[in-house]
């Protein structure tokens, strides 16, 4: 395929774990302090962690000296003021985060999350110095419907409508394979991935090049050696498995797998 540059295939793998609504602080603290010896060799892997907003903090003092970033599940657009509820990139830079996980599928269906409030979050993380992990995925129906590339596309110029490509990573998360232990198919990953590269290369150009596309959906220890393999898959975003440190740490060195 002509659009496999070389230079994508030299994009260090990029493991996130996306935990959701899971771990109390000293949960988060356990986690950390078992999972770091087990990952403290891999330099060849880029990790990031997601832990709920009241976890940030401490897990950010664990993870300081490391070059595992902290990443935050979510954000709001305004910098500060009357928003109950609501946390800033500002705030999340305060508690130790480089990263930001915006989009995600459950935001945007438990919580109404549009494209343009998307598109607003990531400038506001920009301004901030966070980097973004945006999530882009079809649900079931719009699969079966044949409407996959449609919604992606419409996800992607929604959320990145006039914004610079630098700092941002793609999650190609389908929504039917979230949290269901349903995987897409290496192939099917491959090819929703090859979607996205052509359209940011078409959007961005050459800038498109420095742009991980992750994977998410029931990646387990057990397949993210095969989804790796495919070409245009550079990483993965774990929910599930991610809860677990032993369980995250052998993705992580699936993924080192890579034979690319
Ligand atoms: C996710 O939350 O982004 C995710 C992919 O979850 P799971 O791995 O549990 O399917």
């Amino acid at each position: 395929m002509e659009y496999c540059s070389k230079l994508f295939s030299m994009l260090k793998p990029f493991i996130a774990a996306n935990w959701k609504m899971n771990k109390t602080i000293k949960e988060t603290e356990d986690f950390i302090t078992s999972f770091l010896p087990m990952v403290k060799d891999v330099k060849d892997v880029d990790i990031a962690i997601a832990p709920p907003f009241t976890s940030l903090a401490s897990a950010g003092k664990l993870l300081k000296a490391t070059s595992i970033q902290l990443a935050a599940q979510n954000v709001f657009y305004e910098e500060k003021g009357a928003f109950t509820g609501e946390v800033s990139a500002g705030m999340l830079t305060d508690a130790g985060c480089s990263l930001v996980i915006m989009g995600h599928s459950e935001r945007r269906h438990l919580f109404s999350e549009s494209n343009e409030a998307v598109n607003k979050k990531i400038r506001a993380a920009r301004k901030n110095r966070l980097e973004v992990i945006l999530c882009v995925g079809e649900t079931l129906r719009e699969r079966e419907e044949n409407k996959t590339f449609e919604v992606l596309e419409s996800q992607l110029s929604g959320s990145l409508k006039d914004i610079m490509l630098e700092g941002i990573t793609i999650a190609y998360e389908p929504v039917w394979a979230i949290g269901t232990g349903k995987t897409a198919t290496p192939e099917q990953a491959n090819e929703a991935h090859t979607f996205i590269k052509k359209w940011l290369k078409k959007q961005f150009g050459e800038e498109a090049g420095r742009t991980r596309i992750l994977y998410g959906g029931s990646v387990t220890p057990e397949n993210i050696e095969s989804l790796m393999e495919e070409p245009e898959v550079e990483g993965a975003l774990v929910g599930g498995a991610s809860l677990n440190p032993e369980s995250f740490a052998k993705i992580i060195f699936g993924a080192k797998r890579r034979k690319k």
